[in-house]
């Protein structure tokens, strides 16, 4: 292998201890900087009786409270008159980012030039543990707005030498696919799905095309439907999960678990109740922590900041890869987990339900799932609408059969109730472009939780 499996060696194949002493240094600078430049954290260590020299290693984060979204905005217009989290003078502002906002008012990021190349770092690391080289022209389909991720990966291929193609959807003509002879293609797994199905029908085998490997991300999604993804196009899907917040990992070619840029982002994992760490291998909270080099300087910085997913720290160990930087298991929306009967579950395991390899020869892999209360008190449905290729020639009882068994696979209490009655699947299967989510605008949601609580 070449030099050119690494973008910075140094950093991602560090020893573990030195790896934790330049993650201290940094937490201390950081914590430092934080309070020197950030109204809001110069407040919240005084209002909390915190003396930010005492933060001196990245246990000590322990000690600090949580923050969450909307703490962001509670600390910014219209709620308070500036920007409080704005962790530097106005003229160092090279752009200005919001996340998308599920929930009221989007929360304002600010980005200094140098801001931008540490994040496009994280993105040109991920991108060269994919293979990614001077050799490939890759298509962005994430759309290039105001929150980071397109112009990350754009900044990022440029650091790596990458031809980049910035279409900002999947929605775009196959010719660019013929005349341009992309090798690789960023998108969500569902609009990768959707130009598969849209290549085929215009007579074009995914095979055929330029593409060696695909990059997802943008949502969390089930082991189940990146295999189908993987099979469809034939060719390595690799998973990313990033945030306008500065989380930005990724999967290498071991597909063992998405690196965390450990030097640059700090990432705890917390018990539901935020007490304490959850031990590796334990599913918790995502609390993250920008770090700073020492002598950096940064538009706005994060300390303790609640990332709303959960996770699970697979590892520590030095990955196949070579490199030493932890790896986690792909997080999910906290949001799109639904406790049932004493057991979670996500969206994920709804899709890895639907993806079952049999069930793919009759339906596309759209779904969306609702739950309710059932006409009797203590009753809980779950209704799940797939859509069929050809509704008429479709294996109903197959699809059936495949999604419950793996729906309750690794739910005991779920399974307890539906095998005595009081919990119930129902599968509804209709034509191409039946689902209800087909006639709403926006990104589609999944899973509704209908109960009345
Ligand atoms: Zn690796």
């Amino acid at each position: 292998m070449s030099a050119d499996r690494y973008y910075n060696q140094e950093i991602e194949t560090m020893e573990r201890g030195d790896l934790d002493a330049l993650i201290d240094e940094r937490v201390r600078y950081t914590v430092h900087y934080a309070a020197e430049h950030s109204p809001f954290y110069r407040n919240w260590f005084r209002d909390n009786n915190i003396n930010p020299e005492e933060i001196r290693e990245h246990e000590d984060l322990l000690s600090l409270p949580i923050i969450s979204g909307k703490t962001i905005r509670e600390h910014q217009p219209p709620v308070s008159p500036e920007f409080e989290f704005l962790s530097t003078d106005w003229s160092n502002v090279f752009s200005i980012q919001e996340t998308s906002g599920t929930s009221g008012t989007p929360k304002g990021f600010f980005l200094t030039w140098d801001d931008w190349k540490r994040y496009a770092e994280k993105y040109a690391r991920s991108f060269v543990s994919q293979g990614f080289s001077n050799r490939d022209r890759i298509i962005i389909c994430a759309s290039y707005g105001m929150n980071v991720g397109a112009n990350t990966m754009t900044i990022a291929a440029q650091r790596i030498g990458m031809g980049i193609i910035p279409i900002g959807k999947c929605t775009f003509e196959s010719r660019l696919l013929k005349s341009y002879k992309p090798t690789a293609i960023v998108g969500s797994i569902f609009k990768l799905l959707r130009l598969a199905r849209r290549l085929s029908a215009e007579g074009i085998k995914t095979s055929d095309t330029s593409i060696d490997k695909l990059v997802a991300g943008g949502e969390a999604f089930a082991a189940e439907s990146r295999a189908y993804l993987a099979e469809m196009w034939g060719v390595p899907v690799y998973n990313t999960y990033g945030s306008t917040e500065g989380t930005m990992c990724g999967e290498c070619t071991h597909l063992t678990g998405l690196h965390v840029p450990e030097d640059l982002v700090h990432l705890d994992v917390y018990d539901p109740l935020q007490h304490s760490f959850v031990k590796d291998g334990e599913c918790g909270r995502g609390i993250l922590t920008t770090l700073l080099p020492v002598g950096g300087k940064c538009g706005m910085l994060l300390i303790n900041y609640d990332t709303e997913d959960t996770t699970v720290v697979f590892t520590r160990e030095r990955c196949g890869c070579g490199r030493t930087h932890m790896r986690i298991i792909n997080p999910q929306r906290e949001a799109e987990t639904i406790w049932l009967f004493g057991n979670p579950f996500n969206r994920s395991d709804i899709e890895a339900a639907v993806f079952q390899h049999q069930s793919m020869t009759y339906i596309t892999g759209e779904y969306e799932a609702f739950v309710y209360d059932g006409d009797i008190p203590g009753e809980t449905m779950l209704r799940v609408n797939l859509e069929c290729f050809d509704q008429e020639h479709c294996d109903r009882h197959l699809v059936e059969d495949q999604f419950v068994s793996r729906f309750l696979k690794y739910k005991p209490l779920i399974s307890e109730h539906y095998h005595d009655q009081s919990f119930h699947i129902e599968l509804n299967f209709t034509g191409p472009r039946g689902l209800d989510f087909y006639t709403m605008k926006g990104r589609p949601k999944r899973l509704v939780d209908r109960r009345e609580h």
